[in-house]
């Protein structure tokens, strides 16, 4: 074992890893970016046609890596 404490970048890394499970504690959701939280899948070939919307499956958000990590559920 060494005295002289852990490499700063390791120290830098494991902070950046809090940072980012303490946010995704707190925020677990990202906006789907496909459907812009409207649930629905617009088409582009005929107008005024729409469905759930696939990237999210109609939830309008996706989950967060780091929240699956969190709750392994
Ligand atoms: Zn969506």
């Amino acid at each position: 074992m060494h005295t002289d404490g852990m490499h700063p970048a390791l120290v830098i890394t494991f902070i950046a890893i809090g940072v980012y499970l303490l946010s995704c504690h707190y925020h677990p959701y990202m906006k789907c970016k496909t459907c812009n939280r409207s649930k629905e899948s617009h088409s582009t070939t005929f107008k005024g046609a729409f469905g759930k919307c696939r990237a999210c499956d109609g939830r309008v958000h996706h989950v967060r890596f780091g929240a699956r990590i969190l709750n392994r559920k």
